[in-house]
């Protein structure tokens, strides 16, 4: 069974009717007695207070409410009872967390709102359930939650999910994602992911520096070094990794060690690498970045909407 649902037998004469109530929605749930009871499209009941959900929107459920003439009256919703338990959740301001819904469900709840003149930016902003529901999605639907945070003008949750794109390439980009999440939030990801390799670029474009030359290591041998550094990092940039973790960097130049014969050459390589390591992870997660920096990596919450960017990646998901 859902487990937003009851299952409430009545038996009336021979035959026995079955009646699906939500369990977070049931008669009893909540102090107050409920003044409505919501039928979704697939029967479940909702018994609910029309007081609650007309503080998010005073016109919610107009055309509905007129119809019934006492508390009892069932009014029939054009909604699936999953994507009416995520609109009534987010009404009343409950997590729906342990229904699991899906982000499809989120989504379509959400699509949803504006047909109850409900604002979607009044629902979903730091401080409510269901912005700290959709957090949960972001890291495997980074893109997609840009997206859909970018076309309902969601500032917080697009700067959230925004760090987490970086681990794609913006080539996954379609034209329907494009076109939804519109111009002015393209452009910002496009400036973000730029930033970001120009960050890239900047941390590991020098080579590892060189030691005294002697006998068996000259000035030439140590060049060599250096040309391994930089097809070392360029193949990490092709990789595309701008979001590449720190113990991918080690491991790849732990590689470039181990062909060295050189004491010197190695010592000279493990300091860089080491030095790479720690700009690379506190750009990742450290403290913010000037906004005049170079080292731009992502939309600052504390810039107004038309700002683009500033800060470290990461800095406010730490
Ligand atoms: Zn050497």
């Amino acid at each position: 069974m859902d487990p937003a649902l009851l299952s409430v037998s009545s038996r009336s004469s021979d035959d026995e009717l079955v009646v699906s109530v939500s369990s977070s929605f049931r008669p009893g749930s909540h102090d107050a007695t409920h003044d409505a009871i919501l039928r979704s499209s697939d029967t479940v009941l909702f018994y609910v207070h029309s007081n609650i959900m007309k503080a998010s929107s005073p016109r919610i459920f107009d055309q509905f409410f007129a119809s019934a003439t006492s508390q009892d009256d069932i009014i029939d919703v054009p909604e699936s009872s999953a994507v009416l338990n995520v609109l009534l959740h987010s009404l009343y301001d409950m997590s729906c967390a342990s229904y699991a819904p899906s982000f499809d469900i989120l989504e379509e709840a959400v699509d949803r709102m504006a047909f109850y003149h409900i604002s979607p930016a009044s629902q979903i902003h730091p401080g409510r359930r269901l912005f700290s529901l959709m957090l949960t999605h972001v890291p495997l639907l980074p893109l997609r939650i840009y997206t859909f945070a970018a076309h309902y003008q969601l500032h917080e949750l697009a700067v959230q999910s925004s760090s987490y794109t970086l681990a794609l390439s913006v080539s996954t980009v379609t034209d329907e994602m494009a076109q939804r999440m519109g111009g002015v939030y393209l452009k910002r990801l496009m400036l973000l992911h730029i930033g970001r390799q120009e960050t890239f670029k900047t941390i590991f474009q020098d080579p590892p520096g060189t030691h005294p030359v002697t006998r068996a290591c000259g000035y030439e041998d140590q060049k060599r070094l250096a040309r391994a550094w930089t097809l070392a990092t360029a193949y990490l940039g092709w990789e595309g990794h701008i979001d590449l973790p720190i113990n991918v960097i080690r491991a790849s130049f732990s590689d470039l060690e181990e062909g060295l014969q050189c004491e010197g050459c190695k010592s000279t390589l493990r300091d860089r690498v080491e030095e790479v390591a720690v700009q690379w992870a506190a750009v990742k997660v450290g403290a913010t970045i000037p906004h005049s920096s170079k080292y731009v990596g992502i939309l600052c919450p504390q810039y107004s909407a038309n700002d683009i960017i500033c800060c470290s990646p990461n800095a406010i998901l730490a």
